[in-house]
């Protein structure tokens, strides 16, 4: 068993200057990283406990019109707070499909941030192989069981996947991840917060070591009316997705203005679905129409030998997702 240490940070300086010290790490509610630990994926020496900085513990509104959501806010306190419901309901409906909530009561926004990918190879320490656990060993999922693995931007290195809910609808969104290191204070808008794993699939994201995620920004309310998050998963609740699509409009009658649309479980990093938004932005809104935007999105996929059912699962997730958003049925031949 590995001895660790625990201290509680009093505020932001003082959680960056603790997480200098050696094998240091932060913890929010733990629920990701105790496991890890447990299962001898990580060793931290130190344990820094952010979750008592009462700055970051606060939603409110930011004087552009957007909202700034406090990177220790419980995931459930996020997803039923009154602002976020009314406002950014794909946020709500993101946070209440991940998880339990018991989960959520404990899980914390910067936590759900940098949650690991859920990859068999990497949590069984049995497993020799993981890059992205111990770099430069290889990678077992390529040859092995990876039916929960990406189909999109993967390397030769490393197909896991990211598993939170939450990061694709902050995809969709736009957020700006708010962060606070040695170096100071930066923004960094969450499509360059998550990588992909390239030949460095031991980094998930970008930040750098000693930050301290402080706040998740989200901008002004304009995609309110017409959201959608759907997660295709093997199980009703309490389970990762295999596919899952964030979809936001805003309509005119049947014409779209403008769309957002991001795909989860197929990726290192929440996937920004830019080709469907681009095909469908100023179009009248049909399942022939989404289903044409959606093989195209796909097009550049590279199944595995177990996930090639991802590909048809997103196209048609896509299509069910962006009718439902846009308060049009569902169900498409
Ligand atoms: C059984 C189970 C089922 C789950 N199902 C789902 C699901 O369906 N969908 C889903 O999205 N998620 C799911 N999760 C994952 C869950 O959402 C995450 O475990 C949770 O969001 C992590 O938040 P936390 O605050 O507990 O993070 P912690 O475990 O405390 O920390 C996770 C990582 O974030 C770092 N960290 C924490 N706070 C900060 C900060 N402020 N700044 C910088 N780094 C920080 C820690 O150092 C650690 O590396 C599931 C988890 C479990 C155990």
């Amino acid at each position: 068993m590995d001895a660790i240490s625990y201290q509680r940070a009093a505020d932001v300086n003082c959680a960056i200057a603790a997480v200098q010290q050696p094998g240091a790490v932060f913890v929010g509610g733990g629920t990701n990283l105790l496991d890890l630990m447990k299962g001898g994926v990580t060793h931290p020496v130190t344990l820094i406990d952010v979750t008592r900085i009462d700055a970051l513990q606060n939603i409110e509104t930011l004087p552009d019109g957007g909202l700034r959501i406090g990177a220790l806010v419980r995931n459930s306190d996020a997803a039923n707070h009154a602002l976020v419901r009314t406002r950014y309901p794909l946020l709500t409906e993101a946070l209440l499909s991940g998880a339990s909530g018991q989960l959520r009561n404990m899980a914390t926004m910067g936590g759900n941030l940098m949650q690991r990918t859920r990859c068999g190879y990497f949590y069984d320490t049995a497993f020799a192989q993981c890059n992205k656990r111990a770099p430069g060993s290889g990678c077992a999922a390529i040859g092995g069981f990876n039916r929960m693995h990406a189909i999109l931007g993967a390397s030769p290195q490393c197909v896991a996947v990211n598993p939170s809910d939450m990061n694709v609808a902050l995809a969709a969104l736009d957020a700006t991840v708010q962060v606070s290191g040695p170096r100071g204070a930066r923004a960094i808008p969450i499509a360059q917060f998550h990588r992909l794993p390239g030949d460095r699939p031991d980094l998930d994201t970008t930040l750098q070591p000693g930050e301290l995620i402080t706040s998740v920004d989200l901008p002004p309310p304009a995609f309110s009316d017409h959201t959608h998050y759907l997660k295709v998963r093997d199980r009703a609740s309490y389970a990762f997705a295999l596919v899952s699509v964030a979809a936001a409009l805003q309509m005119d009658g049947k014409t779209v203005r403008a769309a957002r649309v991001a795909l989860g479980g197929v990726a290192h990093r929440p996937w920004r679905a830019s080709v469907v938004e681009q095909r469908i932005t100023g179009h009248a809104l049909s399942a022939a129409t989404l289903r044409e935007a959606a093989s195209a999105e796909l097009a550049s996929a590279k199944p595995l030998d177990g996930n090639a059912f991802k590909v048809g699962l997103a196209q048609r997730a896509i299509v069910r997702s962006v009718l439902l958003a846009a308060g049009q049925s569902g169900d498409f031949a």
